[in-house]
């Protein structure tokens, strides 16, 4: 890996026409970008020297002017279950996580879009922090770009499609919509044929529902959608996701219906984890059905995943089953998803980006006036 130098430009924050205009700067022809990306995203190269196909003043000039810099590992940490973790660096004091679950069939990696979050729902960890900052597209890209580097380093190279990334999703830490300006071209990358090459639907962009983003995002990208919806009516909805009193329930959806339609999208994958007393009964479940009838949704039911000082229980397996066949029942696709990587707080709702080192994390409290969890 190339070290970050704060002059050079990282070229994993690129897009296609941004890095062909960045080649044509450098007096080369468009047409190199293409083939820098090919090394850079299909081979994982990093070393400009070794992109042999490039003439050697390109080269000279690339590794002048340009870098392939991924965010710093503070920690990487792997599960009973084969899932890992890695903590990375946002800066001296501030963290951010990314989370690789490997699949019979494939292998997804759940990436962070944001250092925090602003969202204050009250079931997830990530919120407790607070906001710090946004992510720049090279460290979403990166994240993606790294730990394929770290997967191969580490496994056989047989190709196995559960030992790469196959899929991405943005789960991690963050609203993508509250960071569209470095989110939208980090998808373009993700796509791109010379890119990571990832087809659209092994890419999906989970949101808490920032319903003008939803509609803006229509017309930037295609990715699949998932939102986070945890509630099937307003009154409880503002409580768990306070963003709802912002942009309630109908508008939400309306947004969503609007995404599938201009993308020709199959369905929108709807989040709802489970609340032990909250809103797992058989009612809201008639009641969730009621709302998603009739439209192309899929319920993703998600167990929740209990963190230090947090006031809500995980649903008993019976209430889950209770809840998934009233939503069969009606008529809705509704799964209930496995937990994976617990053991190491890699589970959805528990990714907090501590710091290891807690004087640090006070420093770092103070300066960005945010809550950090210790
Ligand atoms: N901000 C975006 C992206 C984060 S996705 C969003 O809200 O969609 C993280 C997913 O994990 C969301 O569906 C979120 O609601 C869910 N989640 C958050 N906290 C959780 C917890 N403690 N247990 C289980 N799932 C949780």
């Amino acid at each position: 890996m190339t070290s970050p130098d704060t002059t050079a430009t990282n070229l994993l924050g690129l897009p296609r026409p941004a890095l062909e205009a960045f080649v044509a700067g450098l007096g080369s022809k468009a047409f190199r970008a293409r083939q820098l990306m090919n090394w850079v995203y299909k081979r994982g190269e990093s070393s400009f020297e070794r992109m042999t196909d490039l003439a050697k003043d390109f080269r000279a000039q690339l590794a002048e002017h340009a870098c392939i810099a991924t965010p710093e590992v503070v920690t990487a940490q792997q599960s009973a279950d084969g899932t890992r973790k890695w903590l990375l660096r946002a800066d001296a004091s501030q963290a951010f996580e990314m989370v690789f679950i490997p699949e019979p069939d494939r292998g997804t990696l759940c990436i962070s879009s944001q250092v925090g979050c602003a969202l204050d729902c009250s079931f997830c960890s990530t919120a407790q922090q607070g906001f710090n900052r946004n992510l720049t597209t090279a460290e979403i890209v990166g994240q993606v770009w790294l730990a394929n580097q770290e997967l191969a380093g580490s496994f056989a190279h047989d190709g196995a499609r559960e030992r790469i990334v196959t899929n991405v999703v943005l789960m991690g830490m963050g609203e993508p919509l509250a960071n569209f300006r470095s989110v939208v071209p980090a998808l373009e990358i993700f796509l791109d044929d010379f890119g990571f090459d990832l087809s659209r639907r092994r890419v999906t962009l989970s949101t808490s529902g920032l319903v003008p983003q939803i509609y803006k995002l229509a017309e930037h990208s295609n990715v699949a959608l998932a939102v986070s919806l945890h509630a099937p009516d307003d009154e409880l909805r503002n409580e768990l996701v306070p963003i709802n009193r912002k942009h309630p329930i109908a508008e939400l959806l309306e947004a969503c219906w609007h995404y599938l339609d201009e993308q020709n999208g199959r369905s929108v994958t709807f989040e709802y984890v489970l609340l032990a007393g909250v809103n797992d009964s058989t009612a809201q479940a008639r009641a969730l059905a009621k709302l998603l009838a009739g439209h192309p949704a899929k319920v993703n039911l998600i167990p929740f995943n209990p963190f230090p000082g947090t006031r809500y229980r995980r649903s008993e397996p019976e209430a889950v089953q209770r809840f998934r066949d009233e939503l069969i029942r009606r008529g809705l696709l509704a799964t209930v998803r496995r937990t994976r990587g617990d053991d190491i707080d890699a589970a959805c709702g528990q990714l907090a980006g501590r710091v290891i080192d807690r004087t640090t994390v006070r420093l770092g409290s103070r300066v960005f006036g945010v809550t950090v969890q210790a």
